[in-house]
């Protein structure tokens, strides 16, 4: 069915007006929202994608189980859902999105030719968020999908903040914990190695009671920030493992890889120059590292790893402090 209104220009789709740290970091997290289009009628789908095309990156399905199965490999931000389709209807489909954990948080718009008040209950019930009847007016259907898309993204964050440390803006210990466990077993599945490094500030306590807190809080953040800017890969991952201990999970680098880019963490946060009178090992300060890794083959163990990390950031801090320790870790 043609749109009613294709004549005025529509104001390009900005998620946040304002300029809260949410808005912020969401701008940086943001590519174009993936929205996913499921109609029957292709004539519908090309309406929806008249209005939103040039703003989203859009996803089509002409049925109910193409629907699912995009969802399920690409989760998109926003699904628009026709209800009355042959074999599956839109009803079916928002209850099985709404049934696995996956799909669970994707707000679901239902898109439909015959509205009526049971329908809409109905619609409801299996957990949509909105109704907009067909034919659809671009300006309304533009409105209500930037308001969920808005719902959508601040409840991301707002889960994402669960996980964040407070203080430095990296990961937090609970976060580190439930990756780590993921990685462990992703490496096992597909036979990758899978390196840990663990790094503790030297001479924290004499830097606390020289500089005041504050400054060691400045402190810290900096060095979360050097070590985030130092690993590169999108899957490496630091964390703040507990007051001045970070901890970084690289899966698939190999442990010499591991022991290599920990020995250039130790030079990259010593060139940060911040001044350390107090220190017994130099004017600036310093880290200890330990490196532990699994390589390709065998079983694996995350505690076990953990635990050499930290041996081996033991090593390094008995060895003189502001270098790195290793240890390949040989699991039968
Ligand atoms: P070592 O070289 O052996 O690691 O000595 P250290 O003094 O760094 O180690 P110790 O464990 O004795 O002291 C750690 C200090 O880190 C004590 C604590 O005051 C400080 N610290 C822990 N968490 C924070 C924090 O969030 N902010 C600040 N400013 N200091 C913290
Ligand atoms: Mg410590
Ligand atoms: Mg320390």
């Amino acid at each position: 069915m043609p749109c009613t209104d294709t004549t005025t220009q529509p104001k390009p789709l900005t998620m946040f007006d304002d300029d809260t740290p949410i808005a912020q970091l969401l701008d940086a997290t943001l590519g174009k929202p993936k929205l996913l289009v499921v109609d029957d009628q292709p004539i519908n789908i090309q309406v929806m994608h008249q209005i939103f095309g040039s703003d989203f990156q859009m996803f089509m399905a002409t049925s109910g189980p193409q629907a699912l199965a995009i969802c399920k490999d690409n989760p998109p931000d926003l699904v628009l859902l026709d209800i009355v389709m042959p074999g599956m209807d839109g009803f079916e489909v928002c209850s099985q999105l709404k049934a696995d954990g996956a799909t669970r948080n994707i707000p679901v718009i239902f898109v439909t030719a015959h509205s009526d008040a049971a329908q809409e209950t109905h619609g409801l019930d299996v957990g949509a968020v909105d109704f907009i009847s067909k034919p659809v007016n671009p300006a309304v259907v533009r409105a209500r999908v930037k308001t969920h898309l808005t719902l959508k993204f601040q409840s991301d964050v707002m889960r994402k903040l669960v996980f964040l440390d407070g203080l430095t803006g990296v990961f937090n210990r609970r976060y580190f914990d439930q990756q780590l466990g993921m990685e462990m077993a992703r490496s096992v599945r597909n036979s990758t190695p899978l390196s840990l490094i663990m790094l503790d500030v030297d001479f924290f306590k004499r830097y606390n009671d020289h500089y005041g807190h504050q400054a060691g809080d400045d402190c810290l953040r900096q060095i979360a920030l050097t070590l985030k800017e130092s690993l590169r890969r999108p899957a490496d991952l630091v964390a703040r493992y507990g007051g001045e201990e970070f901890a970084c999970i690289l899966p698939e680098t190999s442990f010499e890889d591991a022991l290599a880019l920990a020995r250039d963490l130790e030079q990259r946060v010593r060139a940060k120059n911040i001044p350390h009178e107090r220190s017994d090992i130099a004017q600036v300060v310093t880290v200890s590292l330990g490196v532990s890794g699994r390589d390709a083959a065998g079983a694996g163990d995350a505690g076990v790893l953990l635990a050499e990390a930290d041996v081996q950031l033991y090593k390094a801090k008995h060895a003189g402090r502001g270098r790195a320790c290793g240890q390949l870790t040989k699991l039968a």
